[in-house]
């Protein structure tokens, strides 16, 4: 795998992210600061442009020399201001750096004319190319390599301008080391510059992956904590409560009943001759028989009532707030609701019926076992008596 020190290794030349991507990412991440930037720095050299134009006129008057370099400095002005403009629609104009360095080609071209306008000045300009080439590269937002570019044809255009106006070899070898003091401060400022900036953007983009993976890690968590309490309160056939969890609300439901004076039932049932369910169609068949029926209890019941699987075919429910005639008219009423309505698969349509005991929650019970103890044995009457029916516990039946 990739180590983030080789995913984000810099040329040391070019100041630039060796992986493309990752070069690409950094400019976009920069691009409308850099377009800012870039557009401030051309709005400002487009004034100074046309501000220098007044020494001009002190110097040369209304004369035809002034007037080619005024409209030398007119065309240069207007084409950054034209770019300042452009680069609100095209900041990416900003990060890839062409457009800038076609106006510092063509800016020095144009500055190149003074030599020849007025060659009284050919000091003051060289000392104006220096500061040019250094504003070059800290200036003006732009890339490295670009600026390198610009630098160097401004570099060689004084050169060539100044030994046309008659400079010995000499001279224009002093004046090329001159040069090139400047170009290798600028360049070097401009690399650090660079280099750092992608440093931090490396490190921002290495904690917002971290975090990502931080809260996709949280939420897997979460999800598997709600999976892990699901499976531990719940029976993973039916979905109904399992056993440990019945008997918790159980005992929160029986507090509640004795605090509000409320009554409360419980009923346990058994489907009838699910043997021969499994043994006819098949255990498969019998456990959508289980679901069916809990699928059935869920529609039937209230949203108060507390239903669960106590295991094998066996069902128990909770009602709150119900007294023992209620529940026995409710439970009835279930009871024919599940007779009536069978388990149609592919092939067949299975009947079931279920028989049901019922007691009411009295007081003396100490434990949910006592209670479900007398349910149990009103089922098994009702089993011996033959099936399908609800059995209520005598009152007194401890
Ligand atoms: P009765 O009317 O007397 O209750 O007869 P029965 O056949 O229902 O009685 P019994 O309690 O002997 O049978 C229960 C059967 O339930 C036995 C067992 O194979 C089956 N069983 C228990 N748990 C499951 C289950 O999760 N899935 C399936 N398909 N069958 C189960
Ligand atoms: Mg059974
Ligand atoms: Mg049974």
């Amino acid at each position: 795998m990739e180590t983030p020190y080789e995913r984000f290794a810099l040329s040391a030349w070019r100041g630039e992210f060796r992986d493309p991507a990752e070069e690409r990412a950094y400019r976009k991440h920069v691009e409308p600061a850099a377009a800012r930037h870039l557009r401030t720095s051309v709005t400002v050299w487009a004034s100074l442009l046309l501000l220098f134009g007044s020494l001009d006129f002190l110097a040369l008057g209304l004369s035809s020399g002034f007037v080619q370099l005024m409209a030398a400095r007119g065309i240069s002005a207007a084409l950054l201001l034209l770019l300042a403009w452009r680069l609100k629609y095209n900041p990416h104009w900003a990060t890839s750096g062409y457009a800038v360095t076609i106006l510092e080609i063509v800016g020095f071209t144009l500055f190149f004319l003074i030599y020849f306008v007025r060659p009284d000045i050919i000091i003051w300009n060289i000392g104006v190319t220096l500061i040019l080439l250094l504003c070059l590269y800290i200036f003006i937002p732009n890339r490295v390599v670009l600026s390198n570019v610009a630098a160097g044809f401004g570099i060689v255009g004084t050169l060539v301008c100044v030994r046309l106006t008659g400079a010995d070899a000499a001279k224009i070898i002093s004046l090329f080391i001159l040069l090139c003091l400047p170009t290798t401060v600028g360049m070097i400022a401009a690399l650090r510059l660079q280099m750092v900036q992608r440093r931090q953007f490396a490190l921002h983009t290495e904690m917002v992956e971290i975090n990502a993976s931080l809260q996709e890690e949280i939420e897997r968590r979460e999800a598997l904590e709600v999976e892990l309490q699901k499976q531990a309160t719940t029976d993973p056939l039916t979905g109904l409560f399992n056993r440990r969890q019945y008997e918790l609300l159980f005992n929160r439901e029986r507090e509640r009943s004795r605090r509000l004076g409320t009554e409360l039932s419980l009923c346990v049932l058994d489907l009838d001759h699910f043997k021969q369910i499994n043994d006819l169609h098949g255990h498969d068949v019998g456990d959508q028989v289980l679901r069916h029926v809990a699928a059935l209890f869920g529609q039937t019941l209230r949203q108060t009532d507390i239903i669960g699987r106590f295991g094998g075919e066996e069902f128990i429910l909770l009602l709150p707030e119900t007294s023992l005639e209620q529940s026995e008219r409710l439970i009835d009423r279930l009871r024919q609701r599940l007779e009536g309505a069978p388990l149609e698969t592919d092939e067949q349509t299975i009947r079931i019926t279920a028989t049901f005991g019922l007691t009411a929650v009295q007081d003396e019970d100490k434990t949910i076992e006592d209670i479900v103890k007398r349910a149990d044995r009103a089922l098994y009457l009702g089993k011996q008596s033959g099936r399908n029916r609800v059995v209520t516990a005598d009152h007194g039946d401890q």
